[in-house]
């Protein structure tokens, strides 16, 4: 099976620098079910073109079987299409053989590895079970244009008719690690057969290699089942943890997740201090209070605090870092002070969502020129998230792995480098005070991690540390005597250098 990416970009053979093969040599690699070869068919200034030639050993792969057997005979183990379509295989090739390059790591090129370039990939053979509709509902989605042509079952007897193979061709320009991590879940999605093993790995590599487009994918739940071979207990889990990771609810968990949340955040309100005053007698009992009436939720004091921390900092431009549903930017809005605020966010709905509620499509120019919203990720080091005075970051690090922490840490405090940080994230020991939590849990699902007011503390003072800043804490919430507040802030000041 043969997959080929070309580019344009100049001087093309950069894309050598970025795949980290040598365009002037081809070079093979072992599987461990066959061989990989790169070569380049050409290598010019304008134009680059690799190839990754993959070959399946069918007879080995019946010798060294493990997991389920095939679905077919004897016959289709021995005689069938894994050398030549397009299969997870080729997956596997990617990442064993361009690992480095999935990873958007380039040495002699780092900025160009994270740099949209113009890509053509070409499949000469995909299996179609979905037909070529499923091929357009893939990838447009995501940026490509896509030419699919079905290939007769002979060329030389059309008559014979036609294939239930594809030709593929992709056109895009994006960063090449995105276009390979497309091309590593994609695959498989498109060749049903189950020849390998699924298991837990399976969800974790396709929430490693999803990220960032996967949750926001409109094709995300059939994407998942696919991939997963229909396994009907790692789908539920991965499609909980993508429609966490969107930051809304596509699908059937949608009511139960918000309304654990929308409980959480009640709970709050009634504790002691924010119960609102009993009414007078006579008035209708049903009437709600007004906003001005009602104690601040939970979620209005955070942002309370946060605006009251940036505006004391006297920054004037302001970029909101997994900004979610643009809460935060149309309070920053609201303040004269802050001419320049960004909101970015991984989660494409909600920045659309966000989009929607600041009303953005009829805001007067003047207003306009004030705000802007970025699709993007804390993972990667961003050139439009510097030069800004203040940044916060509002229960987002709770969502992120903790072993990606640290590229988090670098791209905002090492790259980025506003003068001030807000940072706020749960304090996990107030959970207890939370009668519909059980005991252990979360606040949230897609929470990684909750932490404690020591946790918190040690990783802030550490990372304050180490990046020259100074940082401060401050409790977020309605404040009890033996386990704190349920949100903890953290105030990081640049120190001079
Ligand atoms: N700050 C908002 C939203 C918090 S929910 C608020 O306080 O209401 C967490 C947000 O972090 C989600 O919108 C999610 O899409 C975003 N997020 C998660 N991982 C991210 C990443 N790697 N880069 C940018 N945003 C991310």
């Amino acid at each position: 099976m043969l997959l080929t990416l070309t580019t344009t970009h100049r001087p093309a053979t950069d894309l050598g620098y970025l795949l980290r093969k040598n365009p002037a040599r081809a070079q093979s690699f072992n599987l461990s079910f066959g061989r990989a070869h790169v070569f380049y068919p050409e290598a010019g200034e304008e134009r680059c073109t690799a190839a990754l030639l993959v070959e399946v050993d069918p007879v080995g792969l019946v010798r060294n079987r493990r997991g389920p057997a095939g679905e077919g005979g004897l016959l289709d183990q021995y005689v069938n299409d894994r050398p030549y379509a397009a299969s997870s295989f080729l997956s596997v090739a990617i990442a064993d053989v361009f690992g480095t390059a999935m990873s958007g790591a380039c040495k002699e090129r780092p900025e160009l590895a994270q740099h949209p370039i113009p890509l053509r990939v070409v499949l000469p053979a995909v299996p179609s079970r979905g037909g070529t509709d499923l091929l357009h509902r893939l990838w447009e989605p995501l940026g490509y244009e896509v030419h699919a042509t079905r290939l007769p079952l002979d060329e030389q007897f059309p008559d014979w008719g036609e294939s239930g193979f594809h030709r593929l061709e992709l056109e895009t320009t994006q960063p090449l690690h995105q276009v390979l991590s497309h091309l590593y879940v994609l695959i498989p999605v498109l060749d049903n057969d189950k020849h390998y093993w699924v298991g837990d790995e399976e969800v974790a590599k396709l929430m490693r290699h999803g990220e960032g487009w996967l949750s926001t994918h409109p094709e995300r739940a059939a994407i998942t089942r696919r991939y997963l071979k229909h396994q009907r207990g790692l789908v539920n889990d991965a499609l909980a943890q993508l429609a966490d990771d969107a930051g809304t609810d596509p699908d059937e968990t949608a009511g139960l997740k918000a309304a654990e949340e929308a409980a959480l955040e009640y709970s709050v309100e009634t504790l002691p201090q924010s119960i609102p005053a009993t009414p007078p007698e006579g008035s209708p009992k049903e009437q709600e209070p007004t906003p001005e009436e009602r104690a601040p939720s939970l979620n209005e004091q955070r942002l309370g605090s946060v605006l009251a921390v940036l505006k004391g900092s006297g920054a004037t431009s302001v970029v909101d870092l997994g900004c979610g549903e643009g809460k935060l930017l149309r309070a920053l809005l609201k303040e004269r002070q802050f001419t320049r605020i960004l909101g970015m966010d991984v989660s494409h709905h909600s920045l659309e969502t966000a989009a929607d509620r600041l009303h953005l499509d009829r805001m007067p120019p003047k207003q306009k020129a004030r705000i802007g919203l970025l699709h993007g990720s804390l993972m990667y080091r961003d050139a439009r998230l510097t030069g800004f005075d203040g940044a916060s970051v509002v229960e987002v690090i709770e969502h992120l792995d903790p072993p990606r922490l640290a590229s988090f840490e670098r791209v905002l405090f090492e790259f980025a480098r506003p003068g001030t940080v807000v940072v706020t994230t749960p304090n996990r020991e107030y959970n207890v005070k939370w009668e519909t939590l059980p005991a252990g849990k979360f606040r949230h699902r897609d929470h990684r991690f909750e932490w404690t007011r020591a946790e918190f503390q040690t990783w802030a003072n550490a990372v304050a540390e180490r990046f020259g800043y100074r940082v401060r804490f401050l409790p977020v919430g309605p404040e009890d005597a033996a386990v704190g507040a349920p949100t903890q802030m953290g105030i990081f000041e640049r120190q001079a250098t």
